[in-house]
């Protein structure tokens, strides 16, 4: 097994099949409980450390690392020292001389959970990198499709939408293609990355072109935040071409599923009542998250110095 969980590159079939598997046996032995705890990680600490916003991810990590029994240090960088100016590695030392075992970051700069490593000897866990990676969505969105749909191989999966500044586009390409299924990216021209043409994908700009032969549609949301111009003519329009509304959901084939990672921006890429749907398993990718990232936290800390009890 891999010592941090920076990138789905770094992922193989088999350990991301265990990734998967051991969330399947953590849900199970959830499931039947009167008190949702584990006694896994008792003794370890897990630092939560978040330097952009987040509600699911920081949640989902918190409770998970809780129902393993670990102790949680959450560290939002609004009312800290970085605040202050504190570098990433100052706050790194701080956290390495507080004894973290596992440190789950989100920052805004691709590439920073890579640098902590440098820094730290427990395990990194990247909860999203600027418009790198955000690994431990692609690996919940795969144990949700591998759960509704019973494989993985051969899936025909869209992503959809603002592809340029997504962190779980990226995340999902990689791990999906080690997976075996096959996947188009739908976007306007100005919502690709350069270099989109050597990704192992088809991409497409049509999204009612592709509709009907589709097993999964991811609908991503469009980051406002992140963008320094105007990338397309007005939301109107971008809802008019690329918004997943009730009428296209019609022309999906009757078992394919909706996905979107949230947050949701309702009315723009994705319609109220196609995100309510019965298609919709989007609640499910929350609740799955937990799962997945305690299999994540709790394989990756088995296998840091120390191992788990
Ligand atoms: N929550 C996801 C992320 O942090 C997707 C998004 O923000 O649109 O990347």
């Amino acid at each position: 097994m891999i010592e941090h969980l920076l990138s789905c590159d770094d992922l193989d079939a088999e350990s991301a099949t265990l990734i998967l598997d051991t969330a399947a046996q953590m849900a199970h032995a959830m499931s039947g409980r009167e008190v949702r705890k584990l006694p896994t990680l008792r003794g370890r600490t897990v630092v939560n450390l978040f330097y952009e916003d987040s509600t699911r991810t920081r949640v989902s990590f918190e409770a998970a690392a809780k129902r393993l029994s670990a102790d949680v240090v959450t560290f939002s960088a609004k009312g800290s020292s970085v605040s202050k100016g504190e570098s990433l590695k100052d706050t790194a030392l701080t956290l390495q001389a507080m004894g973290a075992d596992a440190v789950v970051v989100r920052h805004p700069a691709s590439g920073a959970p890579h640098r902590l490593t440098g820094w730290l000897d427990g395990a990194v866990l990247n909860a999203g990198d600027g418009t790198h990676e955000h690994p431990t969505q692609a690996l919940l969105d795969a144990y949700t499709m591998r759960s509704h749909l019973g494989r993985l191989e051969g899936l025909r999966v869209a992503i959809v939408g603002d592809i340029l500044h997504s962190r779980v586009a990226r995340s999902n390409v990689s791990l999906l293609r080690t997976f075996g299924a096959e996947v188009t990216l739908v976007a306007p021209p100005t919502l690709l990355p350069v270099g989109v043409d050597t990704w192992p994908v088809d991409v497409s700009y049509d999204f009612d072109a592709v509709l009907s032969r589709l097993d999964v549609v991811m609908m991503l949301r469009v980051q406002a935040e992140r963008m320094n111009a105007s990338f397309f003519p007005s939301a109107r329009e971008y809802t008019r071409r690329y918004g997943l509304d009730a009428h296209r959901m019609s022309r999906l084939p009757e078992s394919a599923l909706v996905m979107h990672p949230g947050p949701m921006n309702r009315g723009m890429e994705i319609a109220a009542s196609v995100a309510d749907s019965a298609r919709s398993v989007i609640v499910d990718q929350v609740a799955n998250g937990v799962s997945v990232r305690m299999a994540a936290l709790y394989l990756l800390l088995s296998g840091h110095k120390g191992g788990a009890a």
